[in-house]
């Protein structure tokens, strides 16, 4: 973590912290019978604390704070391993990357009134894409001044590597980008993404 936020110079740097799925496990002699949500709460702090003595300000995944049965968002975009009440463990001055990518949720909400600072992050759905945006502009937009700072705006994932992406935006940019990939898929859902972000909302 080091040496990338040197290279980079970091101000910002992106812990991961999702899919966590092995917790508190009992075969694990360290950890087995302990609060899942504690240890998860715990290694956030500790990386969080050492990003702020080094610059960085903490980002991370949102996913182990949203409880995934009561939400019905299931164990991947959501945890159903007992850490989403780490939510209120840890500082409130990590960015939460709140990801969905098969549709929007009210959960950028959820956190934006925990009192994080929030971006909301779609893939490859152009709709859902859309949908999020507007989830937060109605965050920005809505009756709760605290919360409406905290919507700080939408996060395009490709997880396809940089140049793919960029590949992919050039191609859909002179209009030839109909392959089905997930390059091809995200580069045209930050295209859409985007030229809804210059229009002006409604
Ligand atoms: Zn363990």
């Amino acid at each position: 973590m080091d040496e990338l936020a040197r290279a980079c110079e970091a101000k910002a740097f992106h812990i991961g912290m999702d899919e966590v799925f092995i917790l508190a496990d009992p075969n694990c002699p360290r950890c087995k019978g302990k609060n899942p949500a504690q240890l998860f709460a715990d290694e956030v702090k500790t990386l969080r604390a050492h990003l702020k003595k080094i610059g960085s300000r903490t980002w991370m995944w949102g996913d182990r704070f949203l409880e995934g049965k009561a939400t019905g968002l299931g164990k991947w975009e959501a945890s159903e391993n007992g850490t989403a009440s780490a939510i209120d463990l840890v500082p409130k001055d990590i960015v939460i990357c709140d990801w969905h990518y098969d549709r929007s949720s009210e959960t950028p909400l959820l956190f934006a009134k925990k009192g994080f600072d929030i971006v909301v992050c779609p893939w490859r759905k152009s709709d859902v894409a859309l949908a999020q945006l507007a989830e937060v502009r109605a965050i920005r937009g809505g009756d709760d001044p605290a919360a409406a700072r905290h919507a700080l705006g939408m996060l395009q994932t490709t997880w396809c590597g940089l140049p793919p992406f960029a590949k992919a935006y050039r191609a859909q940019e002179s209009g030839g980008a109909t392959e089905k990939d997930a390059a091809a898929e995200s580069a045209n859902c930050f295209a859409a993404l985007f030229k809804a972000i210059r229009e002006k909302p409604q």
